[in-house]
Order: C-alpha cells, then structure tokens, then sequence
C-alpha cells in the first residue's frame, strides 16, 4: 500500500452509518439523500437513453449538458460562462475537485481549508500528496477573518478551497467575505476553487452568490457545482467544473486521464434537469426549509443548541450542555441515549474544534425526521 494512504482510513460519516445499521438506529450522519429525485425527471428517462445510447462522450462532456449548466448558472447567480470552453462535465463534485487539484496543483503545494470544511477535502488533497493549510473560521457564525487567513499563508501556497453554502456549517459566504478571499488570491496568486454543490438549496430571499461573480474572482476561480444535491441523484455521480478557458482546459485533460468521461447517458437527463423551471427549485428550497425547522425543534428540546443554517442540509449541533470533551463524545451519546446517528465535529476539523459539535444531516423523508424528533425530545442527553 502507498504512503499516500498512511491515515486514510474509512471516513467517520461511513463508519457511523455502519454503527446505525448494527444498532437500528436512525442515521443523520450521512447525506443518503432518501428525498426522491423529481418523477417528471424520471419518466424521461428510457426515451433520453434510446435517443444519446450508452457511450462515451467527448472528455468535457456533451453539448446539451454543458449549454444547461452555464444557462442553470446564469439564472440563479448571474455567472457567466461559455459552454464549449469554460464547462466540463465530471464524475461528480468530488472528481471535478480530483482532476482540478490533479491538474493544476503540484505535489507539495500548500492548498487553504477552512475549518471547519467537508472532510472529502482533506483526504483528496492526502492522494495527490498535496499540504493542507487550515483557517479556523471565527466565532460562533463561523466567519472569514482576513487575519487568520493571512497568517496561514506560506512560501508553498498556492490554492484555497472555499464552500458556500457550506458543508459542515450551513453558512453562506457573504460578498464581504469574498473579497477577502479575492484580494488575499490576487496578491499571492492563488488558485480559488469554491465548491458551490448546494447552490440550490438557501433559507430566505437572497439568491445564490457565486464567489466567481465577486471582485477579480473570475478569472482564478473554478466552481465545482453538483447534480447529486440539487435533484436529489448523489449516485448518478454527475457535475461539473466551471472557469477559465486556460484552467479547464487543463482540467479536462486531467479528468480524461482520470476517467475518460462523465456518465453520458445521465448528461442528457441531466441537462432537463438543470432547465427544470422556477417552481421546481422553490418548491425544492420550501422541502428543505420545513424539514430543517423540524430537526431544529427536536436538539432544541433536547437541550442543545443547533445553529440555524442559511443553507445546504445539515445542521451544526453545540453540544456543550452534555458537558462532553469533545464531539466524538457527544454522537455517542446522541446514538447511545437516543439511537440517532450524527457525525462528530471533529471530521470536519484538521486541529481539534472548540467545542462538541455534532452534524445532523435533515436531508432525509419526513417520518425519519419525525421519529428523530421524538427521540431527541423524549431522551435525556444532558446527562452521562
Ligand atoms: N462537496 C460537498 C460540500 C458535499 O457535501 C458533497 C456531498 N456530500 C460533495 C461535494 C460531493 O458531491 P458529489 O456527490 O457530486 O461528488
């Protein structure tokens, strides 16, 4: 076995899904994504599958899905990119950030995370052999501070990955924040990359704020976006990458490398899925608001504190009352108590978090979340 892999070991969202089948327990640890993806989608299916057959595509993807993804992107946040030269189509988000950081990074060099952040980041840079730089974000709304982020860069920086809406906090990076982001890049020529997977999925009337359309980001940034998340299909492994022509270019070389295409069949069925009409997305984000004040109710009655997420489908649970050392304590106490299943903070996290923290995922149908609420509200987890 390679060095690469020293430390790389089944991941603790994996391992606590485990736990949840032994026990019978409710798991919102992992995004399953039991919420079905849209029926409409799915009776096109067999007719697109005749129609575009089963091979390959071109390595950047077939036309019709890339032409969806930049008019997708135009009308939720106004980002502008060209089709045929600034878009590819990859096996998911998390190959479109394999071939990106494959194709433009070196061994050894130096790549900003901010923690806490989606724990995939740490393992890929791990394979490439690539240096994590962590910023702890700031205070309890876990923001950018453009202190701590300066002091974390280094002769071998030479990328940040940022997440909005994000992935462990819910968060979503204001304009204010990006700028930050954009001049710290500019000033040491960094490479940006902001995975924007939930982009569909925000609480409240401001729509999505794609990091690439903020101040000179444009031009080094590559947006990683998903269709797992925004129609509920995680296992067609479909998404892609957008940016500059010199970036993608060599991105679209990396990932032919990698795994010659993206599924092209579920390309086609992917690109009605990116021009499903208004309606679809706000009644999807109406799902997701509901389902994210239920969860919420059931820590509170638990006597916790989950924050309030702005986006994505998680919730950021403060276990601090349990009184525990640490998160890890805190999810086994939750799964113990109560048998529902969460994620420890400390997955997200390269240095040990402040507090104990939990994730509880809330992307999951009605009557499990109804369930977890009871369990949460008629457990007692505040003591050991
Ligand atoms: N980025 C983030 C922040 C995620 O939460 C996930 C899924 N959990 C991914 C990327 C992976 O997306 P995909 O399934 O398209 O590879």
């Amino acid at each position: 076995v390679a060095t690469r892999m020293r430390g790389l070991q089944q991941s603790a969202l994996g391992a606590m899904t485990v736990r949840c089948q032994e026990l019978g327990a409710l798991n919102l640890a992992q995004g399953l994504s039991q919420v079905p993806p849209p029926a409409s989608l799915l009776a096109e299916g067999a007719r697109e599958f005749e129609t575009v057959g089963h091979s390959y595509s071109q390595p950047e993807g077939l036309a019709v899905f890339r032409e969806a993804v930049a008019g997708k992107l135009k009308r939720s946040s106004g980002l502008s990119v060209e089709p045929t030269t600034q878009v590819l189509a990859t096996v998911g988000a998390t190959g479109a950030l394999m071939a990106t950081l494959t194709a433009l990074l070196d061994p050894g060099d130096g790549v900003v995370l901010f923690e806490p952040f989606y724990s995939y980041y740490l393992s890929s840079l791990q394979v490439l052999n690539l240096r994590p730089e962590p910023v702890r974000l700031t205070g309890p709304g876990f923001r950018i501070a453009e202190e701590s982020l300066r002091a974390a860069i280094t002769e071998r920086t030479r990328a940040m990955i940022v997440c909005t809406p994000n992935n462990p906090t819910g968060r979503r990076l204001t304009a204010a924040e990006l700028k930050i982001v954009s001049a710290v890049a500019e000033e040491h020529d960094l490479l940006v990359i902001t995975d924007e997977v939930y982009e569909d999925i925000y609480f409240g009337p401001d729509p999505h704020l794609a990091a690439a359309t903020v101040g000179g980001l444009a031009e080094r940034t590559v947006t990683l976006g998903s269709l797992g998340k925004s129609f509920s299909v995680p296992g067609w492994r479909l998404g892609y990458a957008c940016g500059p022509e010199r970036l993608i270019g060599a991105i679209r070389i990396a990932a032919d490398s990698l795994v010659v295409c993206a599924p092209a069949p579920l390309q086609a069925l992917g690109a009605r899925a990116l021009n499903l009409d208004d309606d679809y997305y706000r009644g999807f984000r109406a799902m997701y608001d509901r389902k994210r004040r239920l969860l919420a109710e059931g820590f509170a009655a638990a006597g916790l504190s989950p924050n309030e997420p702005e986006g994505a489908y998680y919730l950021f649970v403060d276990c601090s009352r349990m009184g525990v050392p640490s998160g890890v304590a805190a999810a086994e106490r939750l799964l113990e108590n109560g048998l529902v299943g969460t994620v420890p903070g400390e997955a997200f996290y390269l240095n040990p978090p402040d507090r104990p923290y939990v994730r509880a995922c809330f992307s999951v149908p009605d009557d499990v979340l109804a369930e977890a609420v009871d369990r949460l509200a008629s457990g007692d987890f505040l003591h050991g």
